[in-house]
């Protein structure tokens, strides 16, 4: 629907500016609705953010840009290009991956890839290029049939087409047992099950269906847009600007008046207070719902959270090093650990992992402009926590140190002391910078039972102008579903106005 200028604009205000609300931003502004972002923080971006200290910049969530379709796609809609708002080089090799007593660079180059699953399990590299094939058809199922579905009704998958396709994505069986009926290797299994945790759940309980993130990180590769992955929130919010969209920062949204179920007005911690004809809450939904709205007003209750499948929290390390590390990547995956340990430990046990893998990013492999001197490093480490773990400054300080003394095995040189900057993120600052439910840091799991129509649902079943947006709703966490997301709740605003 495009609105004729005699027409009076419609009035949307997006609570939260993370990528999904700016990407809904963008959708609606663009079809000259009249849209205000108000954020909380001093930016927007949301989780795609950052800081500068002492003249390193470092991102402070994301790291990895994957499906760089999606962010293309984006922008096509806008007739623009990704380049027209960030430059993206492909990263070579694309991660490096630390096993027990073994290290392997995953290539982009097809034959080197080959080889080294082959050193590993011999015979393997057959069975991966026909895992591939199946996660190709995965991925290209779900990018062109559901992906783009607001999922209010189970109704929207009654179609012959639909059913057939449903039985190509293996939405019954799990991710673990998909893998392990191609491969042996234990090696090879943990790498390919990394990326559930990117969903948030567990290779147990994430289906088979989402191998096509397996096709996304080999075939589509890992990009990094250059001065850091918030130039993503950068490139988004310059565009939302150029669309005619208005940013509210610093303004944390408190309560709403509600009268015969619709949000008559929006108030603010600040005293401000804003109208509008419809709402989209790119903040978490579970706050929206505790929080904002009052007990008769809330579709899901707090028992319905506590019962979900909510991904994990992270304990994160940003340091600035006088020096360079040897032997590491841009991206690092220290697997040196048992795997299931570590998951038993923060999603069965709920307890802080005992012997923790961990994720290491070294941005300054690749981009100079993340430190202030080219013989300096920029790290940022990353460990899986249970959400809602207890959080203190010892904790974070003894896991340092065990993370710094593996490091400094792997890479046989002394790290600890070139520490010139030290920064952490915890479930602290998780609930305090963005209202996050339990700390958790990628929002609802996509296990069988939290996906597609399962999801709390995007348009909210009691106030008929509210909507949501973002990683409690679909299509489910990451970058590239937060875009997609923006764009579902900003067509189902269309559709109902
Ligand atoms: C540590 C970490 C690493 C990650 N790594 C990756 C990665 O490498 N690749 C990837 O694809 N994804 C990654 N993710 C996931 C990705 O960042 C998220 O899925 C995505 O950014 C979520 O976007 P969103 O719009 O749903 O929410 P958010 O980015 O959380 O945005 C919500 C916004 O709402 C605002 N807000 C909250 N309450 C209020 C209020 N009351 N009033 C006003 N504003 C409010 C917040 O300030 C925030 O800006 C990572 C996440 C984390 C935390």
């Amino acid at each position: 629907m495009n609105m004729c200028n005699s027409e009076k604009k419609k009035k949307v205000i997006i609570i939260g500016g993370g990528l999904s609300g700016l990407s809904a931003s963008c959708y609606l502004a663009e079809k000259n609705y009249d849209v205000t972002i108000i954020d909380k923080n001093e930016s927007v971006g949301g989780r795609l953010t950052s800081f500068k200290k002492e003249g390193f910049t470092f991102d402070l969530g994301p790291t990895w840009y994957w499906m760089p379709d999606v962010f293309d796609n984006f922008f096509k809609d806008f007739n623009k290009n990704t380049s027209d708002y960030y430059k993206l080089t492909r990263l070579e090799p694309s991660y490096k991956f630390f096993a027990n007593e073994s290290q392997y660079d995953i290539s982009t180059n097809k034959n080197d890839l080959e080889d080294m699953f082959e050193s590993i399990e011999p015979g393997s590299s057959k069975r991966m290029k026909k895992f591939m094939k199946e996660a190709e058809l995965k991925y290209k199922i779900s990018m062109d049939h559901f992906i783009d579905k607001p999922n209010l009704s189970i109704k929207e998958y009654f179609s012959f087409s639909m059913i057939r396709y449903f039985f190509s994505l293996d939405i019954l069986k799990s991710l673990r047992n998909h893998i392990s009926s191609f491969f042996k290797s234990k090696i090879i299994k943990d790498m390919l099950e990394f990326p559930s945790m990117f969903l948030g759940g567990t290779p147990s309980n994430t289906p088979a269906l989402y191998s096509l993130m397996n096709y996304a990180d080999i075939v589509g590769g890992t990009w990094y847009p250059n001065g850091g992955m918030v130039e993503v929130s950068n490139g988004f919010g310059k565009l939302s600007k150029e669309l005619g969209v208005k940013h509210i920062l610093n303004e944390e949204v408190s309560s709403f008046k509600i009268k015969e179920n619709n949000i008559e007005e929006i108030k603010s911690k600040n005293g401000n207070s804003y109208k509008a004809d419809y709402i989209i809450c790119s903040a978490e939904y579970p706050f929206v719902q505790m929080n904002l709205l009052d007990k008769k007003h809330r579709t899901y209750k707090a028992s319905y959270w506590s019962k979900r499948n909510i991904a994990p929290s992270a304990l994160i390390f940003y340091l600035g090093l006088s020096e360079k590390v040897q032997n590491i990547d841009h991206h690092n995956l220290f697997f040196d650990r048992d795997f299931d340990s570590h998951l038993n430990d923060i999603f069965e046990k709920n307890i802080w992992p005992k012997e923790p893998l961990f994720y290491m990013c070294c941005p300054s492999k690749t981009d100079q402009s993340v430190v202030p001197n080219t013989s300096m490093e920029n790290i940022f480490i990353l460990i899986p926590i249970a959400s809602d773990s207890h959080d203190s400054k010892d904790v974070r300080n003894k896991y340092l140190e065990d993370v710094l003394s593996r490091i400094e095995s792997v890479t046989n040189q002394n790290i600890k002391d070139k520490i010139i900057v030290e920064e952490s993120f915890c479930v602290n600052d998780f609930k305090d910078r963005y209202n996050a439910y339990k700390g958790n840091a990628y929002g609802l799991a996509n296990t069988l039972f939290q996906t597609a129509v399962f999801k709390p649902k995007m348009k909210d079943k009691k106030i008929n102008n509210l909507y949501y947006s973002g990683h409690f709703t679909v299509p489910g966490p990451g970058l590239p579903p937060a875009v997609i997301s923006g764009k579902i709740a900003a067509k189902q605003i269309m559709k109902d106005s």
